[in-house]
């Protein structure tokens, strides 16, 4: 199963492809959880990405096209993987479908998962992750038992700095923009599925499921 998932930030793309990495026992790539774990560990790499990701901007091509590589060349990956928050550009599709390619591999589907604007603010706003353990809750849709204290280490739960109000604007027309124009790009090579992402977790992951399974992939 070689899949990657689209959409705008806060759709709940990385929730299901969570889900359906643990069913299948694949892994999940997110270029984001991987760009803030070099921003946390102040590698050059966390360096270089961390101002962009402030402002909302993508972070260079060239960058996260070298991580995506070097991830889809571990052996865990040989038999499928998720990729969640990539590709983002054209040119970043491009460099995956080549890739693959090179290696006789292609891409089973990307599923365009989507979700009004209105909602999508929503959920990024309330948004809580845990710095330690990478857990992530809502303060509406899927609140801790204890407010602002992670259920799965006790950790103390955090904003993304990227998931403030002002930055979230940003973010959405870098989606509309450079990230958007993927929905055709991917449609026009017949492997586009459309997901509707709103309402709870579980109902869009039968959703998910039952597009997978007609699709032969589950
Ligand atoms: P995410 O967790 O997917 O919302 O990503 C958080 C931030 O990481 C984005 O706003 C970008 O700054 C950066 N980022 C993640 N994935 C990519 C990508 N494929 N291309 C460029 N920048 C990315």
């Amino acid at each position: 199963m070689r899949l990657v998932f689209l959409g705008p930030p806060g759709v709940g793309k990385g929730t299901q492809a969570e889900l359906v990495a643990s069913r299948f026992h694949h892994p999940k790539i997110s270029t984001g959880d991987i760009l803030r774990e070099a921003v946390r560990n102040k590698t050059a790499l966390g360096l270089q990405a961390k101002a962009c990701m402030d402002a909302g901007k993508l972070v260079p091509d060239a960058i996260v096209i070298g991580i995506v590589k070097e991830k889809l060349a571990e052996p865990v990956c040989a038999n499928g993987f998720l990729l969640d928050g990539f590709p983002r550009t054209v040119p970043q599709a491009q460099e995956l479908g080549a890739l693959l390619e090179s290696k006789g591999l292609r891409l089973d589907r990307v599923i365009n998962v989507s979700v009004s604007r209105e909602e999508v603010v929503r959920r990024l706003t309330g948004r809580r992750s845990c710095p330690k353990c990478q857990a992530v809750f809502h303060v509406d849709f899927a609140p801790p038992q204890k407010a602002g204290i992670c259920d799965r280490c006790g950790g103390e739960l955090a904003q993304r700095s990227d998931d403030r109000k002002e930055t979230v604007e940003a973010r959405l027309s870098v989606y509309e923009q450079q990230t958007a124009p993927l929905i055709e790009y991917y449609r026009q090579q017949g492997v586009l599925s459309e997901l509707d992402g709103s309402g709870r977790i579980e109902e869009v992951n039968r959703r998910l499921m039952a597009l997978l399974t007609a699709k032969g992939l589950a």
